[in-house]
């Protein structure tokens, strides 16, 4: 029952209502799925002797323990340690389930089977795109494909894409959550779409003839690609006036970033555009979207589906849940995933704003939303670069200062060893795509400023470089992700160690190793 109601009025109930009927479909969903079938689960909640019906609220969560990123690597003993995350039923507990016996009874046995085998057998995998470790495997059964179109469906509908719109996805190829989600977005909704394969797969070219072809209403990119394309569609004079929403994937999205979008999508003949962001993980197997709203205004934040997951935001020190509309670390429970299940994820993801159940200001959905900024604090512990020159570097706050600088495009952090000796201290060197004639020296100085004010550092080298250097630099069109940091130390890890000079590594699985992106999608 409480699915359903959850499931049909998915944008209209309140926080009671919501918090309630979360609470019923966890304790269900735990007692019927998660603890007869999966592996790790059924031994964690033994251990800790925890019963799915002592979760009366939402606030009972923290009795069950967390899961990690850590908890799903394999490890010499158990070399294949995803693999217990997967809900595999028993057939016999199944069998002898009163309501498995009641539906054999009312719809014939052989319909039954299939429908079990629909909601329980994995036919489909996304990987984790990690730094360092190996790509982890998420399977997915035909329900969750069927959830993932419905989480894919509501995106469009928040982003308000109509049946007779055209989407181009330039979101790489890959067995990636992001790609398959914009995928299903576009199909479920009936709207026109067509998938690019992004740069690797057509060059920056094809793109650019799609954008003055197909002509889409919506384009469906990760920002670094979209930058580039949309810079280059300038330079070309291509128009593309049909263009309504820039929908963004797989990196974080700043403010400074969708004004300099904005602005190239009106030298296109599209002064409105909207730019939108999303936030999604692997182990998530859904993401969800902002919806549109005025520019000069504050975000509505990421509306999620409340019949789909809990998401709660704890202090990343304690571990304690933490009320609505503070900042912390988002942690992640499904409410109707088969196939690979993790409860209570810690994500390592820090939103600055909060969690809210107000309606949204912009589109009225009572949903809880995800409000502010998200930053990746997982990511750079795992690559080791908070320490620069022996100082702490917020690097989610140094992309920030070089997306909102008006005088630079696209950029590239460095880092290395002075003289390139292992000794020596670390450098910081900013590359950078210089904007709008301004005098180098002004923009160098500009910069440093901004970098000393809020970062307590200050870079020490700027190099100025033409769109078409920061291309190669980045890597678009050669690499599957575009690189934005690259890690030239010698004592780098080596899933992180590109070349001497950061040039573009011809083999995309070390791509994303340089990078650290923002909220990735397609992680
Ligand atoms: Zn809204």
């Amino acid at each position: 029952m409480s699915r359903n109601l959850l499931e049909h009025r998915w944008q209209q109930l309140p926080e009671t209502a919501i918090r309630r009927l979360q609470a019923e479909q966890l304790r269900r969903y735990l007692r019927t799925v998660v603890l007869p079938f999966s592996a790790h689960y059924r031994e964690l909640f033994r251990e800790h002797r925890i019963e799915p019906d002592s979760l009366r609220t939402l606030d009972d969560l923290q009795k069950l323990p967390f899961t990690t990123k850590a908890d799903l690597l394999n490890t010499p003993e158990r070399p294949q340690r995803a693999k217990d995350f997967i809900i595999i039923p028993d057939e016999k507990t199944l069998r002898r389930r009163p309501g498995t016996i009641l539906r054999a009874l009312c719809r014939g046995r052989e319909r039954v089977r299939k429908e079990l085998e629909a909601e329980f057998r994995p036919i489909f995998v996304t990987f984790t795109t990690g730094r360092s470790a190996e790509p982890t495997p998420f399977a997915y059964t035909q329900r969750d494909l069927d959830n993932l179109t419905t989480a894919a469906r509501r995106i469009v509908e928040v982003c308000t894409a109509r049946p007779e719109e055209r989407l181009l996805s330039t979101l790489p190829f890959a067995p990636h959550l992001a790609f398959w989600l914009a995928h299903y977005a576009g199909t479920s909704a009936g709207v026109m779409t067509l998938s690019s394969g992004g740069g690797k797969v057509m060059g920056t070219e094809g793109n650019l003839r799609l954008l003055g072809t197909f002509k889409p209403n919506v384009l469906i990119a990760m920002p670094t690609f979209a930058y580039h394309l949309l810079q280059q569609a300038v330079e070309d004079c291509v128009r593309c006036k049909s263009l309504r929403a820039i929908v963004l994937a797989g990196e974080k999205v700043s403010d400074g970033l969708r004004d300099k979008l904005r602005g190239l999508a009106e030298g296109l003949g599209a002064p409105n555009t909207a730019i939108l962001a999303t936030y999604g993980f692997t182990e998530a197997k859904q993401a969800w979207t902002e919806c549109p709203f005025p520019h000069g205004q504050p975000s509505g934040g990421y509306h999620l589906s409340p019949d789909l997951c809990i998401m709660e935001v704890i202090d990343p020190q304690s571990g304690r849940p933490l009320p609505p509309g503070q900042p912390g670390e988002l942690v992640f429970t499904p409410l109707a995933a088969r196939g690979s299940v993790v409860l209570r994820y810690r994500t390592g993801d820090y939103l600055d704003g909060g969690l809210t159940y107000e309606p949204c200001p912009h589109c009225g959905r009572s949903v809880p939303r995800l409000v502010g900024n998200i930053s990746r604090r997982s990511e750079i512990k795992e690559m080791a670069l908070d320490k620069i020159k022996g100082t702490l570097v917020d690097f989610n706050q140094l992309e920030h200062v070089l997306d909102d600088s008006p005088h630079i495009g696209s950029w590239q952090i460095e880092l290395r060893k002075a003289h390139d000796d292992p000794l020596e201290m670390d450098e910081l060197i900013l590359h950078v795509q210089k904007l709008n004639g301004t005098d180098e020296e002004i923009v160098s100085r500009e910069l440093s400023r901004r970098c000393v004010a809020q970062l307590e550092i200050s870079p020490n080298r700027i190099l100025f470089h033409t769109a078409e250097e920061m291309r190669r630099l980045q890597g678009v069109g050669a690499l599957l992700k575009e690189q934005k940091l690259v890690d030239n130390r010698p004592n780098a890890k080596p899933a992180s160690k590109p070349k001497a000079t950061p040039r573009p590594a011809p083999n995309e699985d070390s791509a994303p190793s340089a990078v650290i992106g923002g909220q990735a999608v397609n992680r």
